[in-house]
C-alpha cells in the first residue's frame, strides 16, 4: 500500500525523509535504545552488587560495630535496589516508545518491521 490520501497535513519537511532513521526523534530514541541494550545489565546490577559488597564486606571491617553500620548498609542497598528499578522502568519506557513510534511520513504506527506498515518508509538506509 503506497497511498497518502488518508493523511491530513503532515509537517512538510517530514515527507522528504528517505528513511525513519533520518527522523531526529527516532534517531535520539534509537540511540538511547542501543545504549541501553549494551549497558542495561551493568547499569541495573553493578550498583546493587557494589552496595552489598560495601555494606556487608567493607563497612564492618572498618568499624567492627555492625549495629552502627546496619542502617547505613541497609540504606545503600535499598538505594541501589531503587536505582535498579529506575533503570528497568526507564528501559521499559524507552522500549515502549520505540515500539510505538509513529511514522514521521504518514503518521501511523511504524510497527516493528524494516518498513512502515502503511507507507513503506524504510527504517534505515540499509533497507531502502
Ligand atoms: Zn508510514
Amino acid at each position: 500500500m503506497n497511498t497518502y490520501s488518508h493523511v491530513p497535513d503532515q509537517a512538510n519537511h517530514a515527507t522528504d525523509l528517505a528513511c525513519l532513521a533520518d527522523s531526529e526523534k527516532y534517531k535520539t530514541l534509537d540511540d538511547k535504545r542501543r545504549a541501553l541494550l549494551r549497558n542495561w545489565y551493568a547499569l541495573a546490577t553493578v550498583p546493587f552488587f557494589l552496595a552489598i559488597v560495601i555494606g556487608v564486606g567493607v563497612f564492618p571491617r572498618i568499624v567492627p560495630d555492625t549495629a552502627f553500620w546496619a542502617g547505613v548498609a541497609e540504606t545503600i542497598i535499598f538505594g541501589s535496589l531503587g536505582w535498579s528499578f529506575i533503570v528497568t522502568f526507564y528501559a521499559l519506557f524507552v522500549y515502549g516508545r520505540w515500539f510505538l513510534i509513529r511514522c514521521p511520513r504518514c503518521g501511523w504506527r511504524f510497527g516493528l518491521g524494516d518498513r512502515c506498515g502503511s507507507c513503506d518508509l524504510p527504517r534505515t538506509k540499509e533497507n531502502i
